[in-house]
């Protein structure tokens, strides 16, 4: 008897009829003999209506109310797909994250686990019912319901997992599993049968959203292998898990692009200040995430320095900038711009291969591209373009490292 967690998304458990679909398919896998474990999102479109009602409210809703809104979400689909399951004639309990023990620490809408105490999920496993648990919430030490950043379900599910010493994790989705480039935006991508932690996580956190970011790191600190697979068919996924030997063999897994960037440069800074140490400590304060930084002295000694950015973050940069703007000099010049996305390739296989990098931006000149600031990690190469030019840009990277056709 296995000890399965399935986690289902948004459009996962976006009308009735796919809780239905949902509530088949967690009793098939209870009926085939195991413990089963689901793990929730709200139905899709709820927590973006929940953030757009607390904005008509209020133009900076305080995030502890934020939090206490979001999380009713999660818990409409899990009573909902509990009653489901139980109309099917099999035990069904939901819990909310308190319920299901889990504690968290950390600021409002971002919460990190701290523990999970699962002894109420298990004892009803213990007595033949499927559990449901609210994703994407826990507790605080002084008893604030907290969420866990957006696409925080899957952090619930990989933690759950972790937790309950789970035999298998899936995560399943409106996609057949990670595919070597978002499936909606390169018609080609082909589904991959298997990823590394390390591609994973840096695929999800330059913008492949199939899975949140954060939920992949804890899977890899506590080595939760996981599948991500498709709700509404039975074809095998993407395992993602400890990197082998063999991934290395193929140079580029993925291609990621992530929309909505914005470019915020400081010029004519008059030297010696420490610069980046002001700019980088006012954001902070902000609590402004910044992506890439390049800084550079021009030839009569002014320096320079420009970051990107989430676009939703733009207005405020700008405001915490000002502030420190006379610190570098009578002539110091802010200037942002907007209207630009971020394309990333990643794979393990680049440690080993030189000229990935020549490939990718050969691949952007030659359809009439233009790069803007770089960035890379060891196995992964980032470039902004135009935002109008990211669909296009993706496809022609795709393209020349041949994605569609390559074999594991
Ligand atoms: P869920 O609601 O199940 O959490 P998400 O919308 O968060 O689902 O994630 C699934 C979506 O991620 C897909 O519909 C797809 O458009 C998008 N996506 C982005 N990059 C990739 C990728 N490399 N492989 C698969 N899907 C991707
Ligand atoms: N409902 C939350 C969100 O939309 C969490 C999740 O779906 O994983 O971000
Ligand atoms: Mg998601």
């Amino acid at each position: 008897m296995a000890l399965i967690v399935q986690k289902y998304g948004g459009s996962s458990v976006g009308s009735i009829d796919r809780i239905r679909n949902v509530a088949r398919r967690l009793v098939e896998t209870h009926r085939a003999g195991n413990r089963v474990v689901a793990v929730v999102s709200a139905m899709s479109g709820v927590t973006d209506r929940l953030i757009g009602m607390a904005h008509e409210v209020s133009e900076n809703p305080p995030t502890r109310e934020l939090d206490m809104l979001m999380a009713t979400g999660e818990q409409q689909s899990i009573a909902l797909l509990g009653m489901a399951i139980t109309e099917m004639g099999f035990k069904a309990r939901s819990f909310t994250g308190r319920q299901a023990g889990i504690f968290t620490y950390g600021s409002h809408t971002r919460a990190r686990i701290h523990r999970i105490d699962p002894a109420a999920v298990t004892t009803a496993l213990d007595e033949g019912y499927i559990c449901i648990c609210a994703g994407f919430q826990g507790i605080a030490a002084d008893g604030a319901i907290c969420t866990l950043g957006r696409g925080g379900s899957d952090l619930s599910a990989i933690a759950l997992a972790a937790a309950v010493k789970a035999d298998l994790c899936q995560i399943y989705t409106d996609v057949d599993g990670v595919y070597t480039c978002d499936p909606r935006v390169v018609k080609d991508a082909r589904k991959l049968p298997v990823l590394s932690y390390d591609e994973m996580l840096e695929m999800a956190s330059s913008g492949s959203k199939v899975m949140q970011a954060r939920s992949v790191e804890f899977a890899k600190k506590f080595g939760v292998v996981f599948e991500v697979r498709n709700s509404m068919n039975n074809n095998p996924g993407t395992i993602v898990q400890e990197e082998t030997p063999s991934m290395e063999s193929l140079v580029i897994r993925g291609v990621s692009i992530e929309r909505n960037q914005a470019r915020l440069t400081i010029s004519n800074i008059s030297e010696p200040v420490p610069y980046t140490a002001i700019i980088l400590s006012a954001l902070s304060d902000a609590e402004i995430n910044v992506d890439m930084i390049v800084a550079n002295t021009a030839h009569d000694g002014h320096a320079r320095q420009s970051l990107t950015m989430n676009m939703s973050d733009l207005g405020a940069a700008q405001a915490a900038l000002q502030k420190v703007l006379p610190q570098f000099g009578a002539e110091a010049k802010l200037e942002t711009e907007a209207g630009l996305a971020k394309l990333s390739v990643v794979g393990v296989g680049m440690r080993s291969n030189s000229g990935v990098a020549a490939t990718m931006f050969r691949a952007l000149a030659d359809a009439g591209i233009e790069t803007g600031m770089i960035a890379t990690s060891e196995i992964r190469i980032t470039t902004t373009v135009p935002a109008a030019d990211i669909e296009q840009a993706a496809r022609v990277v795709h393209d020349a490292f041949h994605l569609n056709t390559v074999q594991e």
